[in-house]
């Protein structure tokens, strides 16, 4: 029996309409994510890359595809100017990762399910990546992700952190952000990019006492935050907060 699904023309409007939405709350550029099949997903990226106008706009599969549509959606996103094409195949294919940074243009980034320095040797020795996205919560705390961001440098990869979840997350990459060499060097080095998920979600908006309040700053300061001075990671959780979702075991 087929179910009978939304149409993906219902939601094409919708995503050109956010895309711009975000711009227009003073974002650098957009993400979305895709997965609903090859065919569809370019007709979204279509719509996000017109919402986005000049800023940039990347794409996340989450690894939803196998190599040849990772191909078929990859060429679609050098037309529309990708920035970067977000683990387009599963973590472990390293061929895959290697045979799509050598034949597409867009670049291919990925890493967030990556857990130790070791894995990620593996995954730089590759040269599957043209930007690695370390996520600091899942691969061992800030002293493991201080192990790979050196190795990642050391294999002259860019880095761009992967930030999603709460508040304590976002927090501790403002201060890893606030720390990263530069790579590339130059005249205009690379500014480190803040990835900032903007859906609800209660444990970013509502776990600290005073709240880091992002889109207010993008806003505020044409696509900047500040580093919040305040002594360890700058910020306090909020015991009540903590008190309302505390399981008792
Ligand atoms: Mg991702």
């Amino acid at each position: 029996m087929m179910l009978k699904q939304q149409s993906v023309d219902d939601h094409v409007a919708r995503f050109k309409d956010e895309a711009a939405a975000i711009i227009e709350m003073g974002f650098t550029a957009t993400k979305m994510k895709v997965g609903l099949g090859a065919r569809d997903d370019i007709r979204l990226c279509e719509a996000v890359a017109e919402g986005s106008g000049e800023a940039d706009f990347m794409v996340d599969a989450n690894h939803c595809y196998a190599t040849p549509d990772a191909f078929y959606v990859g060429r679609a996103l050098e037309e529309l100017g990708a920035y970067w094409f977000e683990e387009p195949v599963a973590p472990e294919d390293l061929d895959g990762y290697r045979e799509l940074r050598a034949g597409l243009r867009v670049n291919i980034s990925g890493g967030e399910a990556e857990f130790n320095r070791w894995g990620w040797r593996q995954i730089l020795e590759n040269r599957g990546l043209d930007i690695a996205q370390p996520e600091v919560c899942a691969v061992g705390g800030v002293s493991e992700y201080l192990r790979v961001l050196a190795l990642c440098h050391a294999h002259f990869t860019p880095v761009i952190n992967h930030v999603w979840g709460s508040a304590i997350a976002v927090a501790t990459n403002l201060q890893l952000l606030a720390a990263m060499p530069a790579l590339p060097g130059g005249l205009n080095p690379w500014e480190p990019l803040l990835e900032f998920d903007t859906t609800d979600n209660k444990f970013r908006d509502d776990l600290l006492t005073e709240p880091l309040n992002i889109q207010g700053q993008v806003k505020a300061q044409s696509g900047y935050v500040t580093i919040p001075d305040a002594p360890g990671i700058g910020v306090t959780p909020n015991p009540d907060f903590i008190a309302h979702y505390e399981l008792s075991l």
